[in-house]
């Protein structure tokens, strides 16, 4: 409850973005508050616990920040789920739709040691299509899921049946 509030006290509804009729949540207030976000981050540490995952996966480009932080705090490494056509080296591709319109996400083919425990970032999760196709990119890459995190879920989407059975923990569930 007390991570939901910080998180709810950090967003701001934005009116018609990217489209008319979307109601966008700007997590960007949360990201600029020092205290808060410190408290969200290790709080999503304690939440898996030390060494329950290796590497932190974080989806372009607010997925970064928080997998850079996580990944700091627990000493692991970080992966970046990029959008399309911004790795050099080979890379596995999947495409999906978005809430609004499409997209291509992709992770470097030699990204992952086999095996290794993979926990996935992201701000939001909205209809699962990014999240699932982060999925199955970490999974053709070797990487096994050791859960999803996100800030903040919107939960009338439905979107971790996409990632069932997989684990997801959300901070704040809308
Ligand atoms: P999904 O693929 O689950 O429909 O959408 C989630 C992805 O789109 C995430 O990468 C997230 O950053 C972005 N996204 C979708 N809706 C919102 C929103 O209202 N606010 C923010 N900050 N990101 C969103």
């Amino acid at each position: 409850p007390e991570m939901a509030a910080l998180v709810a006290g950090g967003t701001v509804d934005v009116l018609d973005f990217p489209k008319p009729g979307i109601v966008f949540k700007d997590l960007m207030p949360f990201f600029g508050d020092g205290p808060t976000f410190r408290k969200v981050i290790d709080g999503i540490v304690d939440h898996y616990g030390a060494g329950s995952f290796d590497v932190v996966a974080g989806v372009e480009a607010r997925g970064f920040v928080m997998a850079a932080a996580i990944a700091y705090a627990t000493g692991t490494g970080v992966v970046p789920v990029r959008k399309a056509g911004k790795l050099p080296r080979p890379a596995f591709s999947a495409s999906y739709g978005l809430e609004y319109g499409e997209a291509t996400l992709e992770v470097s083919e030699g990204a992952f040691v086999a095996g290794q425990r993979v926990l996935v970032v992201d701000d939001v999760l909205a209809t699962g299509g990014t999240a699932g196709a982060t999925m199955d990119l970490v999974e053709q890459a070797g990487g096994v899921i050791a859960g999803f995190t996100v800030l903040m879920e919107l939960g009338f989407l439905d979107g971790r049946e996409r990632l069932s059975p997989r684990k997801v923990h959300a901070l704040l569930t809308v």
